[in-house]
């Protein structure tokens, strides 16, 4: 098995997970396959005149629990696979998290940072426009991922209600608050990361004052995890983004560190600091390692290099299974990417719930909710995980699992 296929690690921590379960055979590979997949490929006029074809996708894994949920990711290194296996995540997700919703996941082969922000636009209206014979408040509703932001939420929710002739703001979620979005959408992530962190910091009888934290990636989901972490008054140590990385053992200055990413758009040149690699960085001694970028960051090339207490998957997808062994062996307290970034998708239901009541929370309510999903969700899984003697992981994707199962029961098989 190629250990870089998100979607065979998808697969064997599926098939791990289902060994502790009790399913009908049928139920169990049914819910290995997707439902359903679509392939796009479309015209974009570009700044200079010419027509350039992109290609994006929309995969359904789950209905059973209700409409499908996931994010919609641009980036050049997207493939079939990956959304396939980002899809499945989503369908686990949601169901450990506690919410009414399948799984689905979209993406567009496409480096934003090469366009302008027009052909960003024109786009995201024509792969919105492309994928609405399945996307929709009732049925398919998409969120930010790596490489889109609330602004490219917004086209997607113009153009949808555009065509439909009057506003549908429960199409997306992730927008701007002007036009429908939720207060603590866009910090509902990396807060809920540092959620999942602190339960496992108090799990562990470990101190959370003054803890030491590296993060990787420092978009949506890691800078509000930095910056959280110190609102907690853990300590930074590093950081590093796709230009590169920053460490000082005395603790990074986040509000400074934020203050430089929005002037010079990369963390790399940040003063007061040392330069770090990746690999450096998912090397350091610290309490809490937070990946936040991309997947396959830690397989069984370097899990025995990690030195972290606790791994604090903000990204979909970080570890391989053969990374899990090495980290479980070594006694890596893990809390796995379904149940440590799932505060996004639980403030995305919840701005989709006020979109389609139209009636509006404060912060305050919507946080409230935030960490109750949260800490239920850690709490679960750590008695799930005692219970049948098994890793984070593991457990975790059994509650996923078996929750979808036993509502796939109760609907039937139709015909
Ligand atoms: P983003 O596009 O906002 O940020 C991605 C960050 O990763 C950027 O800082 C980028 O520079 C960095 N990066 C990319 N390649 C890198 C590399 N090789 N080394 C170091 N850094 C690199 O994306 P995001 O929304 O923050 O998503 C990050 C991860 O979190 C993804 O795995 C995503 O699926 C997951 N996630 C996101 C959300 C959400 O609400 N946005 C929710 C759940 C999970």
């Amino acid at each position: 098995m190629a250990e870089s296929n998100a979607y065979q690690n998808a697969l064997a921590q599926f098939d791990r997970a289902v060994s502790h379960l009790t399913l009908k055979r049928g139920i169990a590979e049914y819910l290995r396959f997707p439902k359903r997949e679509l392939t796009v490929n479309f015209p974009v006029k570009m700044d200079s005149g010419d027509i350039k074809i992109f290609t994006g996708y929309r995969v359904h894994h789950s209905t059973t629990l209700g409409p499908t949920k996931g994010g919609i990711r641009y980036h050049q290194d997207v493939t079939l696979d990956e959304v396939r296996a980002l899809a499945m995540w989503m369908t686990w997700k949601c169901s450990l998290m506690g919410l009414p919703y399948g799984g689905a996941k979209g993406g567009v082969i496409v480096d934003p940072k090469t366009l302008s922000a027009h052909e960003i636009e024109a786009l995201t209206r024509r792969y919105a426009t492309e994928i609405s014979i399945l996307m929709n408040p009732q049925g398919d509703v998409p969120a930010p991922d790596v490489g889109t932001t609330p602004q490219i939420m917004a086209w997607i929710m113009d153009t949808y209600s555009m065509h439909q002739g009057f506003s549908l703001p429960a199409v997306v979620t992730g927008k701007p608050i002007e036009i429908g979005g939720s207060l603590g959408r866009i910090e509902a992530t990396g807060r809920g990361v540092m959620l999942a962190a602190r339960e496992a910091m108090k799990h562990l009888s470990l101190p959370i004052e003054g803890a030491t934290v590296a993060v990787q990636g420092f978009g949506n989901v890691g800078s509000v995890a930095a910056r959280t972490a110190h609102e907690l008054r853990m300590k930074v140590v590093a950081v590093t983004d796709v230009t590169g990385g920053v460490y000082n053992p005395k603790g990074l200055d986040m509000p400074a560190l934020t203050d430089h990413l929005h002037t010079t758009r990369s963390v790399a040149s940040f003063p007061d600091a040392d330069t770090i690699t990746n690999a450096e960085l998912l090397a350091l001694k610290v309490d809490v390692l937070i990946p936040a970028a991309l997947e396959n960051q830690i397989t069984s090339a370097n899990a025995a290099n990690v030195r972290c207490k606790v791994l604090a998957e903000g990204a979909n997808g970080p570890t391989t299974p053969e990374a899990d062994d090495v980290l479980n062996d070594r006694g890596i307290f893990i809390i796995p990417d379904i149940l440590c970034n799932g505060g996004g998708v639980v403030v995305s239901y919840l701005e989709w719930v006020q979109d389609l009541q139209s009636f509006f929370w404060d912060e305050a309510d919507i946080n409230r909710h935030l960490e109750r999903h949260v800490v239920n969700a850690f709490r679960r899984v750590m008695a799930e995980a005692e219970r049948l003697k098994i890793d984070n992981r593991t457990a975790a994707q059994v509650l996923g699992i078996r929750r979808v199962a036993e509502a796939l029961m109760i609907r039937g098989i139709y015909p």
